[in-house]
């Protein structure tokens, strides 16, 4: 089995939803005692945060690139970053390893076509949902991409920052979500991806008539696969 690294803590909240998908996965497929090899490095979010709304990329490009050789170092034989929007730096963090980064966006494209979709809804970040770092490596991928208009972005953003990740599931901001994804299906998409690591702790499967994608989930799964192939 291959160590997992995990660079996490943005947000602790969804990290603690991959520690223990990861571990559950390996129990699922292993058995009896076993449990995932993994180190985690979680940074302090609210410095990451900052960098963000500042435009600071290359800053916590920096910040990130430094834990994820940490992680290396302590014997990670591969890397995931736990959140979809600081993807945005990906290329940095793998230039600055010798070992792979699993890339959520990838391992997402992969389970859409999977079902045959080709249109889908996307939720995340402003970051995530408006630029392109994310949506042209789906759109390259064969995946038409959609995403709420402007007066809906700024809620599903408000919500992650200002209550997901902060751990607060509040039922009005549920609602808000079901209104925004029935929008999306009625724009045509076919399937929902979660694209930010928290909205899995506050909708789900239950919640659509379309499938949902949660990028947690699928991360985390495909890490597991990634650490018990040859
Ligand atoms: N976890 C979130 C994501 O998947 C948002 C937090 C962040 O900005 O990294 O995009």
């Amino acid at each position: 089995m291959k160590t997992i690294g995990l660079l996490g803590g943005m947000s602790w909240e969804s990290s603690a939803s991959y520690y223990r998908i990861i571990n559950e996965e390996v129990k699922a497929r292993l058995g009896s005692l076993h449990s995932a090899k993994c180190i985690m490095y979680s940074v302090d979010f609210d410095e990451i945060e900052i960098y963000q709304r500042n435009n600071e990329w290359d800053k916590a490009a920096v910040v990130l690139s430094d834990a994820a050789r940490s992680l290396e170092r302590a014997g990670a034989d591969f890397i995931l970053i736990c959140t979809n929007t600081m993807h945005k730096v990906a290329g940095q963090i793998q230039a600055a390893i010798g070992i792979p980064l699993l890339h959520i966006a990838d391992v997402t494209a992969d389970k859409v076509l999977a079902l045959n979709i080709h249109t889908i809804g996307l939720l995340g970040t402003r970051y995530t949902m408006e630029e392109d770092f994310y949506k042209a490596r789906l759109e390259e991928g064969g995946i038409k991409v959609i995403v709420p208009d402007a007066e809906d972005r700024t809620v599903v953003n408000r919500v992650i920052y200002n209550e997901l990740c902060l751990g607060e599931m509040k039922q009005s901001s549920k609602e808000e979500f079901i209104r925004i994804m029935n929008d999306l299906i009625s724009k045509g998409a076919k399937g929902i991806i979660l694209g930010c690591t928290e909205i899995g702790l506050l909708v789900g499967q239950a919640d659509s008539e379309v499938p949902v994608f949660d990028t947690t989930l699928i991360h985390a799964k495909g890490a597991v696969e990634y650490a018990l192939v040859d």
